[in-house]
Order: structure tokens, then C-alpha cells, then sequence
């Protein structure tokens, strides 16, 4: 059974394919998961057994298994345990690992040419050289964003920056010549060293909101990185895994920054947003602020005939998606047609809101995109803005000076009544004011996300 292998490496592919075309829909994503995952068991597996010639197990399989088994337990326990809005970290840590395997394999490969005494051929030196440099800057970069993102390293910018982050590049480019000119280990390892530099340099002054955009850059850069490890062995399914991983990685940063307005070199240069959120005060923009109790929003949203909920960052930290499906439910009993807003960067992370919303089994019809949604606010009675506030901010489209200005936003002010839930006047992610909070139709209903909407909850009960 000579093509048993290929016939492994195939499926493996479809899996990755389908699978990934499968997780861009929110009803199909966990499927989707799924199937890629069982691609790349079928990949592993086809590895570990045949080779061109037939059945053949690798030498070294105990060790093997033993590092599967290690790495299965750790990854389904972090899995289980993480909370929605730490996944940008976990993703990071991942993603470094990934980075570390690809250099591994770039310095193993390097010690089986440098061990064989035999020159170096260009084909050969290349992705190994490639996935050295790519691999470290993804490990040490995504090191790097999950120490920021966990509040544990700060941002570091330094003088002249720029000049310093391209004197490195082109001091390993040079070095890389001079590596393949002589294949002296000493250019090797000066080259894994400035990558690990310049992985750092990449990083650190990047504000630490923007983290999720270097992060799925990073996720690219180690899928790239893989796929020099393809061009290694030759081997296709690893090549098309890196591929779709760089491809997928490339298009999702693309996305992001399209959906916050800002080009790439913005949010590698701009250091935006961060820890220095802004604390506005309640009276600025010339008006002040109209509090509501939950007693009065129970009241509205049980007579109205149409509720829109924008769910923002701040639901995700409350952790208020279950009790928020609760509120639908007693809505929709009550016979209100109420509808999910899904801006696509409402929160942290692309499709974090689907995710959210997902895990409390909302139904997918009742979760519409920004786009199809923004026409209906002017026929709806009430809009809930849970824990959003950029994603709503009419200086987007109102304030040229506005660093959110031109980010498409959910056009929650043309509905009759907003009722905002946050728990102060503090500023959201770009660090900037609302005016929607100072509208005389906007009503702010003051505290934690989750508490709220159970007060919310307990009064439509007593109605
Ligand atoms: P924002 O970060 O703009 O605002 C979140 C609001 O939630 C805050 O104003 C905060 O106010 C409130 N909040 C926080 N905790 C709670 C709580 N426990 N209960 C109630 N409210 C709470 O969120 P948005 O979702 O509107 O916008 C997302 C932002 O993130 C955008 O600027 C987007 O560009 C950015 N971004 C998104 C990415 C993505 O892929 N989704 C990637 C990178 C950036 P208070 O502290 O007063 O409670």
C-alpha cells in the first residue's frame, strides 16, 4: 500500500479546508474546529505509521506519544479553564509555541547540515533560514504580547526606535549572507539571536490594546514559519497547514484593522489606546449625563414592540451573556423582538461576541451583523448597550480629529430610547469620549454588566 501516506496527507488537507471555511460562520464554527482538528490527527497519525514505501512506525514513536500525551493534557486543561477574555492571551501563548517548534526545526535541520560536513545548497538553506528567523520573532514576539496582556510587562518604546528595529533587520540580513557564504555556526546562532531581538524590539513599544491585531500578525508569521518547515521535508500537508495558518492570519489582521479604520502601520506605529484610558467626566460635551433605574428599563423594554442588544467588551467582562439570554427570553415571551447587534470588533477579538453569545445558546438568527442591522434601529424602541461604548461612538462618524473617526459603527442613537449599562464615565478601548452618553435620549444605567441585567431580570418578574 504504497500511497496510504498521501492518501492520509489528502484527507488531512480536505479537513484543514473544510473545516476552516466552516468556522466563518458562528453556527457551523465549532463544527469546523472540529473537522480541521481531526485533519491534523489524520496528518500526525499518517506521519507516525507510513512512509512512501507502506507501513513503517518512526524510531523514536515512545517519545513521541509521550510529548502528544504531555501536550494534550496541558492544552485541554488551559482550554477548559480559560476565561473569554483572556483568549487573546492564551492565543499568544500558543501561537509562540508554535514559532518555537519552526526555529527548532530550522536549528535541527541546521545541525544535520552542519553535522554532515557537506556544503550548503541554497533550496536547503533558505527555509531553513526563514523559518529560523520567522519562528523566533513569532515565539519571542507573542512571549512578549502575553506578558503585556497579562499586565506583567509594560509597553517599552525607545528612542529613535525605528532606526534601531531596521539597523537589526538589516544586520541579520547581512548576517544571513555571510551564513551562507561560509555556513560557520557563529552566523547561525548571531542570526536566532537578533531574531529573538528584533522579536522583542517588534513588540514592546506596540500599545497594549492593540495587542489582538500583533497578535494575529504573529499567528501568521508562525504559520509562514511552518511552512518552511514543509519546504524542508517536503512535506505538502505541513506546507498547506503553514499556508492556510499565514493566509488566514494575514486576512483576519486585514479585517481588523479595516473594522477599526487603521491601516497596519498605524497600529504597529501609533501605540493607540492601552492602559491610558481616558476618565471623562460626567458634564463634557456640554450636557450631562440622564441616570436610569433598572425599575424604569424593565418598564420600557416590556412595552416596547422592538430591543436591540449591542453587546460590547464589558459584557464579556462581566461575564453577562447567560443572564443577558435570560433577559431575551423573558422579552420574547412577552411577545418583544429582540436582536443581537454584532459589530465585528466589538470586544476583543474578532467574533468574540458570536463566541460569547454562542456559549449561552442565543440562537444564530438573533445575532445580525452591523451591516444588515444598522437600518433597523430607526423602527427600534429600545436599544442595550451592554458594556460597548467605541463601537456606538457617533464621533466616528461626527469627528474628524477623533482617532476612531471613520470606523463603521452601529447606529444605535436613530432608535427611540439608549439605555447604556457600564459601571462608570470611564473611556472604552481607543481611551476617548461618548457623546451618545450625554444624548438627551440616552439613559446610562450605572454598574457591573451582570448585575444589572439580573436587576433588569428580577423586575420584568414583578411587572
Ligand atoms: P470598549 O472597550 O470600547 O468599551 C467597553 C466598555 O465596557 C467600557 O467603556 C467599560 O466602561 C465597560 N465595561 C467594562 N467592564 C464592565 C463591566 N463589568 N460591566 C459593565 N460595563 C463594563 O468596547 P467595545 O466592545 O465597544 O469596542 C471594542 C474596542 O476594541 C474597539 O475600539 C475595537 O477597535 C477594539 N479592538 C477590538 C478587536 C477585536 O478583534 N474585536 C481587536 C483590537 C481592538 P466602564 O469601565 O465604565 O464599566
Amino acid at each position: 500500500m504504497p500511497y496510504l501516506l498521501e492518501i492520509f496527507y489528502f484527507l488531512a488537507s480536505l479537513g484543514f479546508v473544510i473545516g476552516l471555511k466552516m468556522m466563518g460562520k458562528p453556527d457551523s464554527a465549532r463544527k469546523g474546529n472540529l473537522v480541521a482538528g481531526a485533519g491534523m490527527a489524520l496528518a500526525v497519525l499518517g506521519t507516525l505509521f507510513f512512509n512512501s514505501q507502506g507501513v513503517y512506525v518512526i524510531p523514536n514513536f515512545g517519545w513521541i506519544m509521550a510529548g502528544i500525551a504531555v501536550g494534550t493534557i496541558i492544552g485541554f486543561v488551559m482550554a477548559k479553564k480559560v476565561q473569554m477574555t483572556k483568549m487573546p492571551e492564551m492565543v499568544s501563548l500558543f501561537n509562540g509555541m508554535g514559532g518555537l517548534c519552526a526555529a527548532l526545526i530550522s536549528i535541527i535541520e541546521w545541525r544535520h547540515i552542519a553535522g554532515s560536513g557537506e556544503g550548503v545548497e541554497v533550496l536547503h538553506y533558505l527555509p531553513i533560514l526563514a523559518g529560523l528567523i520567522i519562528g523566533t520573532i513569532s515565539f519571542i514576539g507573542s512571549m512578549v504580547a502575553w506578558g503585556k496582556l497579562n499586565g506583567s510587562l509594560k509597553d517599552i518604546l525607545l528612542p529613535g526606535q525605528q532606526l534601531v528595529n531596521f539597523v537589526v533587520l538589516a544586520a541579520i540580513t547581512a548576517v544571513s549572507i555571510l551564513l551562507y557564504q561560509t555556513g560557520s555556526d557563529i552566523y547561525f546562532y548571531a542570526i536566532l539571536v537578533l531574531s529573538g531581538i528584533y522579536g522583542l524590539l517588534f513588540v514592546f513599544p506596540i500599545g497594549g490594546a492593540d495587542m489582538p491585531v500583533v497578535i494575529s500578525l504573529l499567528n501568521s508569521f508562525t504559520g509562514m514559519a511552518a511552512a518552511c518547515g514543509g519546504f524542508m521535508y517536503d512535506n505538502k500537508v505541513m506546507l498547506m497547514g503553514g499556508i492556510l495558518v499565514g493566509s488566514a492570519g494575514t486576512i483576519l489582521t486585514i479585517v481588523m484593522c479595516k473594522a477599526m479604520n487603521r491601516s497596519l502601520k498605524n497600529v504597529l506605529l501609533g501605540n493607540f489606546g492601552g492602559g491610558n484610558t481616558a476618565q471623562a467626566s460626567t458634564s463634557a460635551s456640554g450636557g450631562t449625563v440622564r441616570e436610569v433605574q433598572a425599575t424604569d428599563v424593565a418598564i420600557m423594554m416590556k412595552y416596547a414592540s422592538k430591543v436591540i442588544v449591542v453587546p460590547g467588551y464589558g459584557l464579556a467582562v462581566a461575564q453577562a451573556q447567560h443572564v443577558c439570554h435570560e433577559l431575551e427570553e423573558m422579552l420574547d415571551a412577552e411577545g418583544v423582538d429582540v436582536k443581537y447587534a454584532i459589530h465585528p470588533v466589538a470586544g476583543r477579538m474578532p467574533g468574540h461576541m458570536n463566541v460569547l453569545l454562542a456559549e449561552s445558546n442565543v440562537s444564530y438568527d438573533k445575532l445580525v451583523e452591523m451591516d444588515d442591522i444598522n437600518s433597523e434601529f430607526a423602527t427600534t424602541d429600545v436599544v442595550l448597550v451592554v458594556g460597548a461604548n467605541d463601537v456606538v461612538n457617533p464621533a466616528a462618524k461626527t469627528d474628524p480629529a477623533s482617532p476612531i473617526y471613520g470606523m463603521p459603527i452601529l447606529d444605535v442613537e436613530n432608535a427611540k430610547q439608549v439605555i447604556v449599562l457600564k459601571r462608570s464615565m470611564k473611556a472604552g478601548y481607543a481611551g476617548i469620549e461618548n457623546e451618545l452618553f450625554f444624548k438627551d435620549k440616552t439613559g446610562m444605567l450605572f454598574g457591573d454588566a451582570k448585575d444589572s441585567i439580573q436587576k433588569l431580570v428580577n423586575e420584568m418578574k414583578v411587572l
